[in-house]
C-alpha cells in the first residue's frame, strides 16, 4: 500500500498558489501575505524617550546627587529644536523626541524637583540609557513580513506601522463539500433506526475556515450514482473538492464510479494510515478532489493531514503544524506497518510535555476529536509503545 509520504508528496505535486488581491489592512486580519511588506521609513523615525523623565548628558553624572537646571519642556508629536548643553536637564516625556547633546533619559522616580527649575538627580545611568533609537525596532528597506504569512494582530499592528494603507494576499480557497451515504440525515431531524445525523459537513466546513478558506457545503448526496453526480458539479469550480463516504469497499460506495465518469484521473487510492486508509485522491481538470473516508474522526484526519497541506500550498503558507515531543503515559498497541494518528491530551510538567490518548481511538468516536489537544504521529515501523516512549505530536487544537 501507499505509504503517507509518498502520497503526500503527491497531493501537493502539482500544486500552484491561488490568484492574489489587495484589501484594506482592516480587512486583513487571517489573510495570507501574497508580498513581502517592506519598511518605507525606520521605525521608531526619529530617537525618543522610553520613559517620563529628564534628558540629560551622561557625563554630568560623575556624581551624584547633582542638580541640574531645567531649561525646558520636551512634549509628545514634535521636533525639538533646542540643543541641550553641557550641565542642563530637559523634562521630557515617553515618546517625546530626544534633544541634541542628550544622551540618556533619567527616570522621574529617581529625581526629586527642587524647584521648577531645578532638578536634583540621585542615580547614574549608563550612556543610551532609556532612549529608543531611530530604526531600533524596523530599518528603512527591511523586510518586515514575508509573503506567506497569516496575519494576525501583531501583522496587522506592523502594516499600519509602516503605513501601509492596503496589502496584497492571496484570494481565499474555495473548498466544496460533499458528504454521501442513504444513512446521512440533517443534524436538525429527528434519529431513526439506521439513520446518523451528519457530521461532516460541519467538521469539514470548520476545518476549512481554520485554514484560511472559504467552505462551500454542497449539501447530503444519497449512495446514488445520478444524485451523487448532480451535487458533484456543483463543486467543480471550486479550488478544491471534498467528497466524504463512500470510498471504501462497500457495496454502495459509488463515489469513484460517479467521479470518473465526471473525467476523475484518481493518482491514489487508500494509503498505509489509520485512520484514514480508504482516501482517495486525483483531479478533475485542474480541480483536486479529495474522497476521504466518511467516519467522523478518519475525514478530519485525512482532512489535517492531506487536505490541510494542500490548502496551505495554495496560499504559499507553511506546509506542517507545529509539532511537539512528548512523552506517552498510554501505552500504544500497534502491529502494522501504517502511520498512526492517535489523539492526545497532553500536560506540561516539569519541563516536559506528556501525551495521553483520549480514551478509545475507533474512527467513530468523535470525542477523541473534541477532547485532544494534539495528534501524536507513530511511523510506520514503530511497534507497540510503552508508558515513557517519547511521540511526536502536532498541535492541532
Ligand atoms: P463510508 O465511508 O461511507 O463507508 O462511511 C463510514 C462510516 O462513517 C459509516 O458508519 C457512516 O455512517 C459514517 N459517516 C459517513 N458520512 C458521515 C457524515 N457526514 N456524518 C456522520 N457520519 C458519517
Ligand atoms: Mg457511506
Amino acid at each position: 500500500m501507499l505509504k503517507f509520504g509518498q502520497a503526500l508528496k503527491i497531493v501537493l505535486r502539482d500544486t500552484k498558489p491561488v490568484e492574489t488581491e489587495w484589501v484594506v489592512i482592516s480587512r486583513a486580519h487571517r489573510r495570507v501575505l501574497a508580498e513581502d511588506v517592506i519598511a518605507g521609513n525606520n521605525i521608531p523615525y526619529t530617537d525618543n524617550s522610553a520613559m517620563d523623565g529628564y534628558a540629560i548628558n551622561t557625563d554630568d553624572l560623575k556624581s551624584v546627587p547633582r542638580e541640574l537646571p531645567v531649561v525646558g519642556v520636551v512634549g509628545c508629536g514634535k521636533s525639538v529644536n533646542k540643543r541641550l548643553k553641557r550641565g542642563e536637564a530637559m523634562a521630557i516625556m515617553t515618546g517625546a523626541p530626544i534633544p541634541a547633546g542628550c544622551n540618556g533619559v533619567v527616570p522621574v522616580e529617581d529625581t526629586e524637583a527642587i524647584t521648577s527649575e531645578i532638578v536634583r538627580i540621585l542615580r547614574k545611568i549608563k550612556p543610551g540609557k532609556n532612549v529608543r533609537y531611530s530604526g531600533e525596532d524596523v530599518r528603512k528597506g527591511q523586510v518586515v513580513l514575508k509573503r506567506g504569512t497569516a496575519v494576525g494582530a501583531a501583522e496587522l499592528g506592523m502594516l499600519a506601522s509602516v503605513g501601509r494603507k492596503r496589502v496584497r494576499v492571496f484570494r481565499k480557497p474555495v473548498v466544496a463539500i460533499l458528504v454521501t451515504g442513504n444513512e446521512i440525515i440533517e443534524p436538525g431531524e429527528r434519529l431513526r433506526p439506521g439513520k446518523v445525523r451528519d457530521i461532516n459537513t460541519y467538521s469539514l466546513c470548520g476545518l476549512v475556515e481554520k485554514f484560511g478558506g472559504v467552505p462551500l457545503p454542497l449539501g447530503i448526496a444519497g449512495d446514488e450514482k445520478v444524485k451523487l453526480l448532480r451535487k458533484m458539479r456543483k463543486g467543480l469550480n471550486s479550488d478544491v473538492m471534498i467528497i466524504s463516504g463512500g470510498v471504501s469497499m462497500g457495496r454502495f460506495d459509488f463515489v469513484r464510479e460517479a467521479l470518473t465518469s465526471l473525467g476523475y484521473r484518481e493518482r491514489f487510492w487508500k494509503v498505509a494510515m489509520k485512520p484514514g486508509m480508504p482516501i482517495s485522491f486525483g483531479y478533475i481538470g485542474r480541480l483536486p478532489v479529495f474522497g476521504l473516508p466518511g467516519n467522523p474522526v478518519s475525514s478530519m484526519v485525512s482532512f489535517l493531514e492531506f487536505v490541510r497541506p494542500l490548502m496551505m500550498r495554495l496560499v504559499d503558507r507553511v506546509l506542517d503544524l507545529p509539532e511537539i515531543s512528548a512523552f506517552l503515559k498510554t501505552p500504544v498497541v500497534k502491529k502494522d506497518k501504517k502511520r498512526h494518528f492517535l489523539r492526545v491530551k497532553l500536560d506540561y510538567r516539569n519541563h516536559k510535555y506528556f501525551a495521553s490518548l483520549t480514551g478509545p481511538q475507533g474512527s467513530g468516536i468523535l470525542k477523541s476529536m473534541v477532547e485532544c489537544d494534539g495528534i501524536a504521529v507513530i511511523p510506520e515501523n514503530a511497534k507497540s509503545l510503552k508508558v515513557g516512549n517519547r511521540v511526536t505530536v502536532q498541535l492541532v487544537a
